[in-house]
């Protein structure tokens, strides 16, 4: 018999930033992709996107963490720390540089703000200014498309739509698309669900794994929770936490917005909750929208 890719070797992940704790938003990324992943036998992993010191807040990894094992969520728990994958990210740049893919610029927004990008001259720059600088990646006036398990195709032009993007930052800072895809094919994750926040920046992603020549994983992007102001639900937009919540109440609340087969009667514990989730999990029912209101 023959395994197909999603039932061979199926490693799922959520990725959170430790910028604040858990909240329903991200709850139901954790959620869609650890019942995903569960349901097709495979691993899932957590990984702390911890690149950013000056937004996260102390503690806030362990304390998502915690949240989780309260929840019932079963993961490992040597969870790998982005602020400790430097030397991989320093190595992908370097491949980068050797392929003439990248270039220096030390432009201020204002000063890109009105030129098209063929008009910015850093493109051509592959000399390291001595003042501050970003790195940039160059992309190619190509379309880029993939089938997304939720969304269906998606297909943007990289110049036109995209545009160049950063993948060290003028303060010395890697980028998240740098990372997510240095550290996505590190620890082999297979299928990526997360947050249609974030389908727009998967053709970069997916430009940067055929640069690196690193195999694309299965996307599914779930619709984001939004608040009436239609700000994603996020530390920022003052998202409640969940950490001190009846930990049933606040799964139950998450399944509803994922449109999965109902519960006939509500579940006695979150093991329950769980058996019957993992259970009937169809990735198919996730409705194609992009946001939700709550
Ligand atoms: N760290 C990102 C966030 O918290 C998510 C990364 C991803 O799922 O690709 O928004």
């Amino acid at each position: 018999m023959t395994l197909s890719k999603s039932q061979s070797c199926y490693i799922g992940r959520f990725a959170p930033s430790p910028t604040g704790p858990l909240h329903l938003g991200s709850l139901l990324a954790a959620m869609a992709s650890y019942c995903d992943a569960i349901s097709n036998q495979g691993k899932w992993l957590v990984r702390i996107e911890d690149l950013d010191p000056p937004r996260e807040i102390k503690g806030a990894g362990q304390q998502i963490l915690t949240t989780l094992n309260q929840l019932g969520f079963e993961f490992n728990q040597n969870t790998l720390l982005q602020s400790q994958r430097q030397q991989s990210y320093d190595d992908a740049i370097n491949q980068l540089k050797s392929l003439s893919a990248l270039y220096y610029c030390s432009c201020s927004r204002n000063q890109l703000k009105g030129i098209t990008i063929e008009q910015h001259k850093c493109r051509n720059n592959t000399h390291q200014p001595s003042q501050p600088h970003s790195i940039k990646l160059k992309v190619p006036d190509k379309t880029l498309s993939f089938m997304d398990k939720i969304q269906g195709i998606y297909s943007k032009n990289l110049l036109k739509d995209c545009g160049d993007f950063v993948i060290k930052r003028n303060d010395g800072l890697y980028s998240y698309q740098l990372a997510v895809v240095v550290d996505d094919a590190y620890q082999g994750v297979s299928h990526i669900v997360r947050g249609t926040d974030l389908i727009d920046s998967t053709p970069w992603q997916i430009y940067l794994q055929s640069l690196l020549n690193l195999e694309q994983p299965i996307y599914a992007h779930i619709p984001i929770l939004v608040n009436s102001d239609n700000q994603k639900l996020s530390k920022q937009t003052f998202a409640k936490s969940i950490d001190n919540e009846d930990p049933l109440s606040i799964l139950l609340t998450a399944y509803t917005y994922l449109n999965q087969q109902p519960f006939q009667k509500r579940p006695v514990n979150i093991q329950q909750f769980w058996r019957h989730a993992i259970e009937h999990w169809n990735i198919n029912k996730v409705t194609k929208v992009n946001e939700f209101k709550v």
